[in-house]
């Protein structure tokens, strides 16, 4: 940031602010340390088993950057957004100093959100201090530490470290966020400790409706990709059956927020129909934020004309990524490919060049491996549904940032 770092079954939970969520308030409130949800102006879900009425509409930090951006988290709070995720890695730290000046200035806006952070590496409490540090805050709500892969190595690690962060009362409530292997670790995750986490940051353009995707028009194994899909739409009904909240990402939230109500209204109402009970996206201006107050997401079914702009949207993003992790163990040059793609999408779809170095950087990968020579292999044009990963884009993508 350019000034700031020197100067520091069916919607079945669903519920119209009102009444209800006074109730649900309640019990949050009750679970010490005592954390007051927002004054509810938007429309509100319980988010699994940590009872927060979340709002249904909520806001990831990625985008914030200026001293500016101050003004627009304060908006966003007294508007009534009640939950927010931030990241380190967000804009090279500038993001979380913005939400530190942001609580600095007052009226409770700490206590007034659920504060969901990024993990990356939960089993070093050094990690967490500095978050608390930056922040100047004791605790985090909801902790996500990365679980990509269906590792149970990785999940055991997870447990152990946010079980030792809640009995020091750093963390509130135990979480994971998953854009990889999203059926594979859904899978282990419901295997292995099904009752042991509260929420979930996951990727959601996988349990997004097929015929909406626009995958059938152009991608290959069109049927295992169905399959992928209904799996990966249980496992949410049976993670969310067992109490955990899950949070939408990546759905092309971002896209339809700059689109405008017609198209985020019905594009909101698919994602929370998919079984997310909040859907996360940044917010950029005060015009967008007044456009997420309006909605009305009181009924999710679509209207023909809402069904009509939802399909429309979809189809637009025909050639994003489903995050169906088909790839990402596919090239036997070892390119995570996967990675690369959301990378692409950070890039090219969204325009966030400095975010998708960043994660670029985090990939670590090497060198030689950035120019991949990939001879005859079609491996990954073969396993991708919607035509995206082919060995020519693959390349581009390494050699943006190489
Ligand atoms: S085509 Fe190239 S990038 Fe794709 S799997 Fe084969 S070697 Fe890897
Ligand atoms: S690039 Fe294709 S195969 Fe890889 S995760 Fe995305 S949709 Fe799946």
């Amino acid at each position: 940031m350019k000034d700031l770092t020197t100067s520091t079954a069916s919607r079945r939970d669903f519920l119209m602010a009102a009444t209800t969520t006074a109730a649900a308030g309640a019990s949050w409130a009750a679970a010490p340390p005592a954390t007051q949800p927002a004054k509810p102006q938007l429309p509100t879900g319980i988010l699994g088993k940590t009872k927060y009425p979340a709002t249904l509409v909520s806001f990831g930090t990625v985008r914030l950057a200026e001293r500016s951006d101050v003004r627009l988290v304060r908006q966003i709070i007294d508007s009534g957004v009640n939950l927010i995720h931030t990241s380190k890695s967000y804009t090279n730290g500038n993001s979380m100093q913005v939400m530190a000046e942001a609580f600095k200035a007052g009226r409770d806006y700490r206590e007034r959100i659920m504060l969901c952070v990024k993990s990356f590496r939960p089993q070093e409490e050094s990690e967490i201090d500095e978050i608390l540090t930056i922040l100047n805050i004791d605790h985090v709500d909801l902790l996500l530490p990365e679980l990509h892969n269906a590792t149970t190595d990785d999940l055991e690690r997870i447990q152990q470290a946010q079980d030792n962060l809640k009995k020091k009362g750093k963390i509130r409530f135990s979480g994971f966020v998953c854009h990889g292997d999203l059926v594979g670790v859904t899978d282990m995750v419901l295997d292995k400790t099904p009752d042991f986490f509260d929420a979930a940051l996951m990727g959601m353009a996988l349990a997004m409706p097929a015929d909406q995707h626009g995958s059938a028009e152009r991608g290959n194994d069109q049927e295992a990709d169905a399959d992928q899909q209904k799996h990966f739409q249980q496992n949410i009904a049976r993670l969310r059956k067992n109490g955990v909240g899950i949070l939408s990402m990546k759905s092309g939230a971002r896209q339809a927020v700059t689109q405008g109500y017609k198209a985020f209204g019905p594009h909101a109402k698919t994602v929370l129909a998919a079984g997310a009970d909040t859907v996360l996206t940044s917010i950029t201006t005060r015009d967008e934020l007044e456009m997420i107050r309006r909605l009305d997401l009181s009924e999710l079914k679509l209207s023909p004309d809402e069904q009509k702009a939802a399909q429309a949207f979809q189809r637009s993003r025909h050639s994003a990524c489903r995050m169906c992790a088909s790839c990402s163990n596919a090239c036997p040059q070892g390119m995570p490919i996967n990675d690369l793609m959301r990378i692409r999408m950070y890039h090219d779809e969204y325009g966030w060049s400095e975010h998708a170095r960043t994660e670029f950087q985090l990939l670590k990968v090497k060198p030689e491996q950035w120019f991949t020579k990939c001879g005859d292999c079609t491996v990954c044009s073969q396993v991708c549904p919607v035509g995206m990963a082919h060995a020519r884009e693959v390349r581009r993508v390494a050699s943006l940032f190489a």
